[in-house]
């Protein structure tokens, strides 16, 4: 896959497919910080004097129709303020005079109002691929899906490279894939053993070190043969999490919090073997143990909240890990939605090494899977 730097893009139009799908209420943007991760491309395309029409959807529009609450106009007059120049709202992509006049940068509407985006149409993604003279891929954040702006366009362009964004993402996130520093740990968190398998499958033989969060551990103690009252439980993934506790490198937390509600009705702090049937396990404690294996380690994942974290009274073994993966001195690499509105949370994201900006991207590169929008890439370069 060749990157920005690697050809010459002086003076080109250049159509950039980012990912600007940001929260918006009432017409203000609430959290940027997309936004504000493709300037890098942005900036480096103009300091080479090319034109700039960027593509990105935003929400779930029905295909086909143009509501108001998906249009990127809060999106464009955002961008205008912090590249402190004009920038245009392009709704209509068929104009092939599209770079001729106007601003330099310019972004075009919701691409998903386009009917043919999801199902990854040829022609749709001919005439995105053909709009400009190279097609610059930015968007980690939906690079998993096979659309017609994330594969096609790639496919049918002349030309088409990696922005920065995904060139930092795949850098970062291979680190921790291929030989990775040792002593290493990774920690899984979330609600299934099932909707992790593939990550944790992917990293058991890579990392030293295993710390299973959230429900994922009521899973792994019933498996070890501890009582775990009415938590949350996967029995058809009992099997699966005795095969990993074999490897011996899942350290499971020997104290956990404990209440008889999700709102929080009798909480305890318990040791794992004093558990009752009517208890379930909301949350659990950093112990030495853990802590110490996250203190040694030099390179650090992870993904996925040790507890009920959205409930304060759940949210501290979660806290507690993220202010060690803070402190730490090791490489930390975290990614995934809930895991970053926590690191938000509770922390400084500037104490984590590296923040995915993707949620099932991150996932599916982490479990090893070839991401349609990267293999295009490579595929215009074998
Ligand atoms: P995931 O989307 O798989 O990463 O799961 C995140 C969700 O798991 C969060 O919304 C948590 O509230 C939930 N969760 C974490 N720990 C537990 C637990 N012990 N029991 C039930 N749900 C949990």
């Amino acid at each position: 896959m060749k990157n920005l730097v690697d050809i010459d893009i002086s003076n080109k139009n250049l159509v950039v497919r980012v990912d600007m799908n940001v929260p918006i209420r009432d017409k203000k943007i609430q959290d940027p910080t997309r936004i504000k991760a493709c300037l890098p491309t942005i900036n480096y395309a103009l300091e080479k004097n090319c034109k700039v029409l960027l593509i990105s959807h935003l929400g779930r529009p029905t295909e086909g129709t143009r509501e108001d609450k998906f249009s990127l106009a809060p999106v464009s007059e955002y961008l205008s303020d912090i590249l402190d120049e004009p920038v245009s709202l392009e709704k209509d992509m068929s104009n092939t005079e599209i770079f001729k006049s106007g601003p330099r940068v310019k972004v075009l509407e919701n691409i998903r109002f386009y009917k043919g985006e999801k199902n990854n149409d040829s022609e749709l993604g001919k005439s995105l691929g053909l709009l400009g003279d190279i097609y610059v891929f930015d968007a980690f954040g939906t690079s998993h899906r096979k659309q017609a702006s994330t594969y096609e366009a790639i496919i049918q362009s002349k030309e088409a490279c990696a922005g920065f964004l995904l060139k930092n993402e795949v850098e970062a996130l291979n680190k921790s894939l291929q030989n990775p520093p040792k002593p290493n740990i990774a920690i899984i968190g979330g609600a299934k053993v099932s909707s992790k398998l593939g990550l944790i499958n992917n990293l058991k033989d890579k990392t030293d070190f295993i710390i299973v969060g959230g429900g994922i551990t009521n899973t792994f103690l019933k498996a070890s043969g501890h009582e775990v009252g009415s938590s949350l439980v996967e029995d058809s993934m009992l099997d699966i999490a005795r095969e990993i506790l074999e490897s011996g490198k899942v350290l499971l937390p020997s104290r956990v919090i404990v209440s008889s509600t999700f709102e929080g009705d009798n909480v305890a702090e318990k040791g794992i073997d004093e558990i009752s049937a009517n208890e379930m396990i909301l949350d659990q404690a950093i112990t030495e143990d853990i802590k110490e294996a996250i203190e040694k380690s030099k390179l650090i994942l992870w993904n996925g909240p040790l507890g009920v974290f959205e409930n304060e009274l759940f949210s501290k073994g979660t806290k507690d890990l993220a202010k060690n993966i803070s402190e730490s001195q090791g490489f930390s690499i975290a990614g995934g939605g809930e895991t970053l509105s926590a690191i938000n949370t509770f922390i400084n994201k500037d104490d984590v090494s590296y923040c995915s900006t993707g949620g099932g991207a991150f996932l599916e590169f982490m479990e090893g899977k070839k991401l349609p929008s990267i293999e295009a890439l490579e595929s215009k370069y074998l």
